[in-house]
């Protein structure tokens, strides 16, 4: 899988296990042309964020890794952003100083709760409402323009939140709003190995997405290097199912494409 690329990877610098030189290791093996690390920038009280004091040392390494052309695979120097909308000028004072070549905006947020790592309070609202305040939260990320790519887009079922009624109206809603804003979303694979059980986003808004002309990028979200392009066969193969040709690259937030 030559032309393959995986977008979405996190290191020492904020949760993953460990540091660039493994995960390219690993993405050589796997014959990747790209991959892009995305650590955590979070504008909230968390451990498992980028520490501002880090940020010098990050860009400088980042950035020496991405010009290096003697590397069979391309490093492309990606951020995973936390979307706040109280928080706008901060996230786009920290994009303008690190040298990106594109950021992933995710919501991990609901107000101060942290529901992708914290159950507590599972079951004192109904699902449904979880599903309108997060993805009017996504909706929120896309209009920002702040982002070139939406993250994990249905990040609220990851433990087994599961809405009540049908959501599709919600979910053309969010899609509509992130065509408008000429953001791309991404099929990001750790999913199936979280309790949802599936990637992120479900087929149902893969197609959706792919019905509206969105385009679509891959990531593994990998923490660990054994992750680096887990399960992306089934990816390229759910893709083509939604009717997807082609997944985007970036470089400089310019995009290109690659047919699949
Ligand atoms: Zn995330
Ligand atoms: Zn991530």
């Amino acid at each position: 899988m030559s032309y393959l690329v995986d977008y979405h990877i996190h290191t020492t610098f904020s949760d993953g296990k460990d540091t660039y030189p493994a995960y390219l290791d690993v993405a050589r093996k796997k014959d990747l042309a790209e991959i892009g690390f995305t650590d955590h920038i979070t504008f909230a009280p968390v451990d498992w964020c980028v520490d501002e004091i880090d940020f010098p040392v990050m860009r400088e390494n980042l950035k020496n890794l991405c010009n290096d052309f003697s590397e069979d695979v391309q490093v492309r120097f990606g951020l995973e952003v936390d979307y706040f909308p109280d928080k706008e000028e901060e996230i786009r004072q920290v994009i303008a100083y690190f040298p990106v070549d594109y950021v992933i905006g995710s919501v991990h947020f609901l107000n101060d709760w942290n529901f992708d790592t914290d159950q507590s309070l599972y079951g004192k609202w109904p699902n449904d409402v979880l599903y309108k305040q997060y993805f009017e939260r996504v909706q929120l990320a896309a209009k920002s323009g702040l982002f070139d790519v939406i993250g994990h887009i249905d990040l609220i079922k990851k433990l087994n939140c599961w809405p009540e009624t049908d959501q599709t109206a919600l979910y053309e809603e969010t899609l509509k709003i992130i065509k408008e804003a000429n953001t791309v979303i991404e099929l990001n694979t750790s999913g199936i190995d979280r309790p949802c059980g599936e990637f992120f986003p479900n087929m149902q808004i893969l197609e959706i997405a792919s019905n509206l002309g969105i385009p679509v990028t891959l990531g593994s979200d990998a923490h660990k290097p054994n992750q680096v392009a887990r399960h992306f066969d089934l990816a390229i193969n759910k893709l083509k199912k939604a009717g997807f040709t082609r997944i985007v690259r970036f470089r400089n937030r310019q995009r290109g494409e690659i047919i699949i």
